[in-house]
């Protein structure tokens, strides 16, 4: 599709993404959340995607997940969301925030593979089951998956928990999702 091309500016693709009717989720929606932070950052969040609060604000993570999101990427790594990305799965809120289905995350796909194509970040945490397994293109879930950092297009990969989950989980999931940032905070080089 030539208006994902790999060839766009940032801005671009932001612009193609604001304006996206290619699947269901476009109906719902009050906007697209495409993502915040810093689009030179060399670390990015990948979520799964919006809840209510974030399709009324248009940012990702701003609800009751996103505080302790925050909260955790401070204390642990020592970084707010400025300073690094943060962008979702799919860019639209499914309807009772239900899972996105197979065909929306195919169709939103090509947005967050751009966006990683332009950050092309060092390291990059997947938030949960859904941008775990796009990302690794695998079938296993996120208790077998964390707690190991994979390759990832010359960079690393360290897939967490999704904060929503740890919000219900508490004590033991926290604990494993702090040491998962710790994890990725070590990996995070600074560019020559
Ligand atoms: N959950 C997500 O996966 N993404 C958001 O932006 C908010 C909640
Ligand atoms: Fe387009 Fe993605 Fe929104 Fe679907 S979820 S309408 S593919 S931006």
């Amino acid at each position: 599709m030539s208006s994902i091309a790999s060839g766009s500016t940032w801005e671009e693709l932001r612009a193609t993404a604001l304006a996206c009717t290619k699947c269901p989720l476009a109906q719902g929606r009050t906007q697209v959340v495409f993502g915040v932070g810093n689009p030179l950052a060399t670390l990015l969040f990948v979520g799964e995607a919006p809840g209510h609060q974030e399709d009324l604000e248009g940012e990702p993570f701003v609800g009751r997940s996103g505080k302790l999101l925050d909260r955790l990427m401070f204390e642990e790594i020592g970084i707010t969301r400025a300073q690094c990305y943060i962008a979702n799965v799919v860019k639209c809120r499914p309807p009772q925030n239900r899972n996105p289905a197979p065909a929306e995350i195919d169709a939103c796909r090509p947005y967050l593979e751009a966006q990683i194509s332009h950050l092309d970040p060092t390291v990059v945490i997947t938030l949960g089951n859904f941008a775990t397994r796009l990302l690794l293109d695998s079938a296993e879930g996120i208790r077998q998956l964390r707690g190991s950092v994979y390759p990832y297009r010359g960079g690393h990969l360290v897939p967490t928990y999704h904060p929503a989950y740890v919000l219900r989980a508490g004590g033991e999931a926290m604990a494993e999702m702090r040491a998962d940032l710790v994890r990725a905070k070590r990996l995070m080089k600074p560019r020559s």
